[in-house]
């Protein structure tokens, strides 16, 4: 087994600390990947601190990996030592059922295998993720970083980017439409770049009015209050479509409304305690509501493609893994510019 430094949490109330884990050394089809970057994205902390009441303790977190490949196995074709690599947030799946070959691995039948916090179907005990050393995973998950991208500005795009992109093509967002993001964080700085890249306008919903200016820097064309009922009334029966990216408790009906007829509110983030709909919301005007889950690997490339050729990245503040528990507390602020990226050369304990 090969050793590696992480952080991990002990417990739901144990900031992360620094504690040793054991890696699998690399199968014929696995990719041993030095990790240089790893963004922070809210899951993690409602991991860590077990909000949605299935953490395995000690939990490593991290699922927006960035590095370079060290070692591969002798059956892998598509990576060498040397290449630039990422992984998001699946190392495994069956391979087998409808959603795995229609390259929706993230819906697979017997639950992808998660790249932390998920049973560890190789080597036992659970997944640790992206807040270490070193990973080893098999070819199948691992994307290719282009060239271009900068490193660290390119983790978040593993998790924070695939889960707005996947949405915003499902549903086909596009020129001529209005479209709304609700909460600007991670999820939500990219869903922005992401709605205006594909040319739609672009409509930014925040509780932070300091967040007005950089809305509209990132690709928004207006930005409403959600607190300010009268400013959100003016926007009443016109949206194609609103994603709703905020990772705590909300009122998701004062968004239903400004659907248009046909029109879909999906949501992404994943507030701990249910969310009540009143039944009109969605009855008149033939409103849905749905929901996303990140992206399969293919589409995963594709977005990592798509932001080469367009030249985008995230808004990222870079820090050393000492100050990862400062690091949740001010996203718990909703005080992060747009997405915390650990670089891993400051883990050295
Ligand atoms: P984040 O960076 O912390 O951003 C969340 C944003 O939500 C905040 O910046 C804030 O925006 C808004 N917000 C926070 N508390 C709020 C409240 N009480 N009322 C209204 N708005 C509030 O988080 P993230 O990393 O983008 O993740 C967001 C959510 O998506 C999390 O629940 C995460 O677990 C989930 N997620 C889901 C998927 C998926 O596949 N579906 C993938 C990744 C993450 P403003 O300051 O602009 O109001
Ligand atoms: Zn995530």
């Amino acid at each position: 087994m090969l050793k590696i430094k992480a952080y991990a949490a002990q417990s739901a109330t144990s900031p992360l600390a620094p504690f040793p884990i054991t890696r699998r050394p690399p199968g014929p089809r696995d990719v041993e990947i030095d990790i240089h970057y790893c963004g922070v994205c809210h899951t993690d902390i409602h991991q860590a601190r077990n909000e949605w009441h299935g953490t395995t303790y000690p939990c490593v977190p991290g699922h927006e990996i960035v590095g370079v490949v060290t070692t591969v196995g002798s059956s892998v074709r598509d990576f060498k030592a040397g290449d630039k690599a990422a992984i998001g947030c699946m190392v495994g799946a069956c391979g087998r059922c409808a959603s795995c070959t229609d390259g929706e691995e993230q819906f697979c039948d017997q639950g992808p295998t998660w790249t932390y916090n998920s049973e560890d179907k190789i080597s036992g005990g659970a997944t640790f993720g992206g807040y270490s050393q070193r990973i080893v995973v098999d070819e199948a998950f691992v994307l290719h970083l282009p060239e271009s991208l900068d490193p660290a500005a390119s983790a978040p795009l593993l998790c924070a980017g695939i889960t707005t992109y996947s949405p915003l093509r499902h549903w086909n967002v596009g020129t001529g439409q209005k479209v709304g993001v609700v909460g600007l964080g991670g999820l939500g700085h990219m869903a922005i770049k992401f709605a205006a890249a594909f040319g739609a306008d672009v409509v930014l919903f925040t509780t932070s009015p300091n967040k007005a200016e950089d809305a509209i820097r990132l690709g928004a064309k207006e930005v409403v209050l959600s607190k300010d009922p009268k400013a959100m009334s003016q926007h009443v029966n016109s949206f194609d479509f609103i994603l709703d990216t905020v990772s705590a408790a909300h009122d998701l009906n004062a968004y239903l409304s400004l659907l248009k007829r046909n029109g879909t509110m999906t949501l992404v983030g994943v507030p701990p305690e249910p969310s009540p709909i009143a039944a009109p919301h969605l009855i008149f005007g033939r409103h849905q509501l749905a929901g996303s889950l990140i992206g399969g690997i293919k589409e995963t490339q594709e977005m990592l493609n798509f932001c080469a050729d367009h030249n985008i990245t995230s808004d990222i503040e870079l820090i050393s893994i000492a100050h990862i528990n400062e690091a949740y507390e001010r996203m718990l602020k909703s005080d992060v510019k747009y997405r915390f990226v650990i670089d891993l050369a400051t883990l050295t304990s």
